[in-house]
């Protein structure tokens, strides 16, 4: 049986590089790949990173019921995939969604049994220092996340799970703890169906 998880965390908390991380250390982890208006930033990869389309197609693909949940993100929009998303559970596959707050919340109404993780950035200064080195957003692209980044914050009470990214491998450790239990509880689930009534 599947598992969804769901993470979210204002950007500049460092929540791709553990992404990353985790996804190289869990092969039987996938995740669901977003379509967003945002322009391609220097390194990512169309179809990789995020499928990437013009407004107007964004637009098409909504009006025709494509997305099992969407948002508008700091001015760009961002959608889920209803149809990739239910492939990749009729596999059986454990399917990470890496959405923000609205979309979380969504999620969690349809499927109440998945597991939602909330990655907190040490403190306000990181984040702002994290936004800035990443080179690749204008001054007022950071402004607005910053200030996008404490009303997101303010919601992380609707998460299962909130974890501080102040060190990589700990943190990443933390994600893994949170899947694998996870995984067990679905595990004991199946095995009293096995059993009976115990
Ligand atoms: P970025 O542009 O920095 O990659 O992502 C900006 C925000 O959009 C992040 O909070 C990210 O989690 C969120 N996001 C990415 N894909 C989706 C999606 O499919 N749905 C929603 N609701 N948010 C998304």
């Amino acid at each position: 049986m599947s598992n969804i998880f769901v993470i979210s965390a204002p950007s500049g908390a460092g929540k791709s590089t553990l992404i990353n991380e985790l996804l190289a250390r869990d092969p039987t982890l996938v995740k669901s790949l977003s379509i967003t208006t945002r322009p391609i930033r220097e390194g990512e990869v169309d179809g990789f990173d995020y499928i990437f389309t013009t407004e107007a197609e964004f637009r098409n693909r909504l009006a025709s019921g494509e997305f099992i949940e969407y948002a508008n993100v700091h001015g760009n929009w961002y959608g889920t995939s209803r149809a990739s998303l239910s492939q990749q559970i009729s596999k059986g596959c454990d399917v990470l969604l890496e959405i923000d707050v609205q979309g979380a919340a969504v999620i969690r109404e349809l499927f109440p049994e998945s597991v939602s993780i909330f990655v907190l950035p040490p403190n306000k200064e990181t984040l702002r220092i994290r936004l800035e080195n990443r080179q690749t957003d204008s001054r007022d692209v950071i402004e607005r996340r910053l200030k996008a980044a404490s009303d997101e914050i303010t919601r992380a009470g609707e998460y299962q799970y909130a974890i501080i990214n102040d060190e990589l491998y700990r943190c990443v450790g933390d994600l893994q703890a949170i899947i694998q239990a996870a995984r067990i509880k679905v595990m004991k689930n199946s095995i009293l169906e096995t059993f009976g009534k115990i």
